[in-house]
Formats: C-alpha cells, structure tokens, sequence
C-alpha cells in the first residue's frame, strides 16, 4: 500500500487543481519558503479527516479555502482527493485502488467520498484504521514536532509508538474487557452473597 496521487483544487494556496505523483518509497517536496510545501501536508491530513484548524495551521476551518490573492478571487470551496494503491489488500476494501475525497463549503458544509460514493467521516477512519494512516496516527510530524518528540518523556514516546503501530487500538479494547470482567465478578459477589443469604 502507499499513496499514489495527491489532487488538491481550492485547497489554501492550490487555487487551480493540483495533481502531484508519489511513487513508492521516499518522495521530497521542494520549493522556495512560502510556496506551499506544508499545505502539501495540511491536504494530507486534512483528507483523512482532521477536525482541528489549529493542526491545519489556520484560525477556522474555512481557512483551508483559497482566500484568493491580488490576481485572482477567493473561492467557495476547497477540495482535495488522495489516491492510495491497495494492490496488496493492505486497506479492508475490494478495490485496488483507493481513493477518499474531502470537500468543504465556505458555509462551513462538507462532505466526503470513498471512490466517488458518498461516506461519511466515520467510514474513512474505519477504512484506514488498521494502515497506520489514520487521522488520529502520529505518522505526520510536522516542523517543529519531531523536537517534541525527541524530548518527551519516554512514557510519552511510546504512546506515540503505540499509536504509530496501531496498538493503541488493542490497549482500548484490553481496558474494555477488563472493565468488563470487572463488573462480571462484581455480580458474582453479588450472587454468592445472594446465594448465601438463601441457604
Ligand atoms: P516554508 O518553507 O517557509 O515552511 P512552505 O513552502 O511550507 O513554507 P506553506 O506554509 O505551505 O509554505 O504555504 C504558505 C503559503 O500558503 C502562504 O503564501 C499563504 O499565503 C498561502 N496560503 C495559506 N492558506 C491559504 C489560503 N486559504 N488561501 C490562499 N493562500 C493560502
């Protein structure tokens, strides 16, 4: 599995539909300060469903909207589509080839797709929770973060490579089982007391 193409049109400063290529293995982007290297990223992330302007590095969410420039109009709605090669099987769909589109309206309104059919937040994250790509995985660093990371306590870091590995998912549903058990042997007190009584 690995991200094949990246088409942002209306996205912050991608006013025209912008196709990049990605091939497997590593891919740099280079540009001049200022050129749009991080909204490259922002698109990343905000395709799979980042809620948070503040991550998107904006005020609003309607940040992420091309607000226009001397030459050209604002305009009133952003998207952005990636396309993620599933040849392997890698992502639970029988497509080999994935792609998840985000669409946001100037009115706040949004809506996604998972090839071309409507879907909902909810669909793209269990689409991509078990790849690693998931919104809520910490495998986009962005500047300045891998400081962060490098300085965090080692309890810390782990969490982030608990989540990266996808573990996190399991730690959830170990602490579900044990509060489950936990109420089960309550009743079973309960009923040994009960049974107790009866005798
Ligand atoms: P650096 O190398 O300095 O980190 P960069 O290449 O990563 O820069 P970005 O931060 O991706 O650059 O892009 C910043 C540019 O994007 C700015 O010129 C900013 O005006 C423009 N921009 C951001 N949001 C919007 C928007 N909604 N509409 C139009 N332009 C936008």
């Amino acid at each position: 599995m690995h991200l094949k193409t990246l088409t942002m049109k209306g996205f912050k400063s991608f006013a025209s539909a912008t196709t990049l290529r990605l091939e497997p293995g590593i891919t740099c982007v280079v540009g001049p300060n200022g050129s749009g290297k991080s909204n490259v990223v922002d698109a990343i992330s905000w395709v799979l469903g980042e809620q948070g302007a503040k991550a998107l590095r904006g005020g609003k969410m309607e940040d992420v909207i091309f607000a226009g420039t001397s030459g050209r109009a604002p305009l009133g709605r952003a998207e952005v589509t990636l396309t993620i090669d599933n040849s392997d099987g890698a992502l639970p769909i029988d497509y080999s080839e994935v792609s998840v589109t985000r669409r946001m309206f100037r009115d706040g309104a949004g809506e996604y797709e998972i090839n071309g059919s409507r879907a909902r937040l909810l669909d793209v994250q269990e689409l991509l929770s078990d790849s690693g790509i998931g919104r809520e995985m910490h495998v986009i660093v962005g500047q300045g973060q891998l400081d962060g990371v490098l300085q965090s306590k080692p309890e810390d870091r782990r969490a982030y490579i608990e989540e990266a590995a996808g573990v996190l998912k399991h730690r959830k549903r170990k602490e579900k089982a044990l509060r489950k058990l936990d109420a089960m042997q309550a009743n079973l007190t309960r009923l040994t007391d009960l049974t107790a009584e009866l005798r």
